[in-house]
């Protein structure tokens, strides 16, 4: 995708609440990962690289004296396993639920957690993105629950072949037995 092409996809993920019309605002987009890891779009810092673009849809309509913004997003992350230190594709999902009032300082007792925004109350859709992301982001993910780790004698990845050294090691379960039948 081209600069042209990312400006015209980012214009779509900026809006006013004050120009709202009465339906709301829909959209169901793809973010290219080009665009969501671009530094010169939006303010909010992108976590990490994408295998894939994001999946983004949601609405946005105005309820009495605020507005509501429900989204769901998806997509894959590259990232590291801790235990075998692979590199592995992340799936990651979720939804998004926000409240945005217009100018006015959020009351302390209101039951709705609400975002104020200065009018015309800009939007970015992409940052807000951005931020779900971060959300849930888990500084600790590994790439299977069954994943066996590395070998801490030879370090090979134990998902791959199986070494030797847990036979003869220290670390064998029965090693301490061994030493107790010796000092009896
Ligand atoms: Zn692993
Ligand atoms: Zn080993």
């Amino acid at each position: 995708m081209s600069g042209a092409e990312e400006q015209v996809v980012y214009q779509q993920l900026i809006f006013r609440l004050q120009e709202l019309s009465p339906q709301g605002r829909q959209w169901n987009l793809e973010i290219p990962e080009g665009l969501f890891g671009d530094a010169g779009f939006g303010e909010v810092d992108a976590p990490a690289s994408l295998c894939k673009g994001v999946q983004w849809k949601g609405n946005v309509i105005a309820q009495g004296d605020f507005f509501g913004l429900q989204g769901k997003w998806s997509t894959e992350l590259v990232r590291h396993c801790v235990r075998c230190n692979s590199e592995f594709a992340l799936y990651m999902e979720g939804d998004c639920s926000r409240h945005f009032q217009l100018g006015v300082e959020p009351d302390a007792d209101d039951a709705v957690e609400c975002d104020s925004v200065a009018p015309p109350g800009s939007v970015n859709l992409l940052d807000l993105l951005r931020e779900e992301l971060w959300l849930a982001w888990k500084p600790m993910v590994v790439c299977s629950e069954a994943c066996k780790g590395l070998c801490q004698q030879c370090g090979g990845n134990l998902n791959r072949h199986e070494c030797k050294c847990s036979q003869h090691g220290s670390d064998h379960p029965f090693a301490a037995l061994k030493n107790i039948r010796f000092n009896s």
